[in-house]
C-alpha cells in the first residue's frame, strides 16, 4: 500500500528556540504553508528536556530571548529552566504557532530528490512529506550522549543523564559522581550547573571546566541590582557598555 505524501513548502524539524523562532518569523511574513515536526509532546526543546536541579541559562534573560518578544517579567537576571520553558510555551501560544506543530513526531529521514527539486522526508508515524525547503533546527543539548565506559552497565547505584533528570531520585545523603567536565558539571559553584541538595557529597568536577564568558559566578551577583522589570532598552544598554570580546551569545542572533 502505498502511503500518500503529505505538500508542505517549509518543513522545519524541532519546536525548540530555533525552529519556533523560525516558524514564528515564517508566520509574520505571511508564509503559512509550512510544519514543524517535533520529537517530544511540547515545545522547548533543551530547555524542556534538561530539568536537573539548577538548571539555568548563562547568558542574562533580558539577551537569552526573542528580539521580537522581550520580556520585561524575567524573575532573575539568569532565569532558570522552568522560567525559560514558560517563556517559550507563552511564545508558541501568543503567536500561534501549536496548530503548525506536529508533535511526538520524529523525522527519521530526509533526502533531498533532486529531479522533483524537493525534500523527502520521512517521520516515525508512518508518514512522507515533501517540501521544497527543509530547515533542520535539532538542536544538540535535548539529545543525552551516554558516556561509553567499560562496565558502566553493571554500575548498582541509580545513574541518570542531566538531559533526561529523574526528579523522582534523592540524592540527601548520597555520594554522587559527576560524568563530564563541561558546564553542567561544576556541581554547585554557580548558575546552571547540576546543584545536588544540601548533604550530597559530589565528585567527579574539574575546577574551572566549562567556565562561561558574560555571567557572573556568585549567585548573589546574579540578581540584577538595577531591577529587572526595566523595559527591554536594558537589553540594548547592557551589550554596548562591554568590550565586543565580551558580549554574551544571543538565542536569537
Ligand atoms: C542547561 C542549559 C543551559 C544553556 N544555557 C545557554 C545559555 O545561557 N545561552 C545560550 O546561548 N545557550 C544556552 N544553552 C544552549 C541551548 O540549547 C540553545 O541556546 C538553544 O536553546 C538551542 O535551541 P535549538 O532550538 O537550536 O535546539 P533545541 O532546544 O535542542 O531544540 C531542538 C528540538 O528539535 C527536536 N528534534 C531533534 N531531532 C528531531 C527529529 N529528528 N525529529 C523531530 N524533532 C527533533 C528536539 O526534540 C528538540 O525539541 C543551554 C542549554 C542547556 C541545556
Amino acid at each position: 500500500m502505498s502511503v500518500q505524501r503529505k505538500q508542505t513548502d517549509v518543513a522545519i524539524i524541532g519546536a525548540g528556540f530555533a525552529g519556533l523562532g523560525t516558524g514564528i518569523e515564517l508566520k509574520n511574513a505571511g508564509i503559512r504553508d509550512f510544519v514543524i515536526f517535533e520529537g517530544e509532546e511540547g515545545v522547548g526543546g533543551s530547555w524542556r528536556t534538561n530539568t536537573y536541579p539548577g538548571c539555568a541559562c548563562d547568558v542574562p534573560s533580558h539577551l537569552y530571548s526573542y528580539s521580537f518578544e522581550p520580556n520585561p517579567n524575567w524573575p532573575e537576571a539568569f532565569s532558570r529552566q522552568e522560567n525559560i520553558r514558560q517563556y517559550i510555551e507563552h511564545c508558541a501560544d501568543k503567536y500561534g504557532m501549536k496548530p503548525f506543530i506536529r508533535f511526538s513526531t520524529r523525522v527519521t529521514d530526509a533526502t533531498f530528490d533532486e529531479t522533483k527539486g524537493r525534500w523527502i522526508i520521512t517521520t516515525s508515524d508512518g508518514q512522507i512529506t515533501e517540501a521544497r525547503v527543509l530547515v533542520p533546527a535539532t538542536g544538540a543539548l535535548s539529545h543525552p550522549k551516554y558516556p561509553d565506559i567499560k562496565g558502566i552497565s553493571k554500575f548498582k547505584g541509580k545513574a541518570v543523564h542531566a538531559a533526561r533528570w529523574d526528579a523522582s531520585i534523592d540524592l540527601r545523603g548520597k555520594k554522587v559522581a559527576v560524568i563530564g567536565s563541561g558546564g553542567k558539571s561544576r556541581s554547585g559553584r554557580g548558575r546552571g550547573q547540576l546543584q545536588p541538595p544540601a548533604g550530597a557529597a559530589v565528585g567527579g568536577d574539574q575546577p574551572g571546566a566549562g567556565r562561561r564568558r558574560g555571567r557572573p559566578d556568585a549567585d548573589e551577583e546574579d540578581r540584577d541590582p538595577s531591577g529587572l522589570r526595566r523595559p527591554p532598552a536594558g537589553r540594548q544598554a547592557a551589550p554596548a557598555a562591554r568590550p565586543l570580546s565580551r558580549l554574551p551569545r544571543r538565542a536569537d542572533r
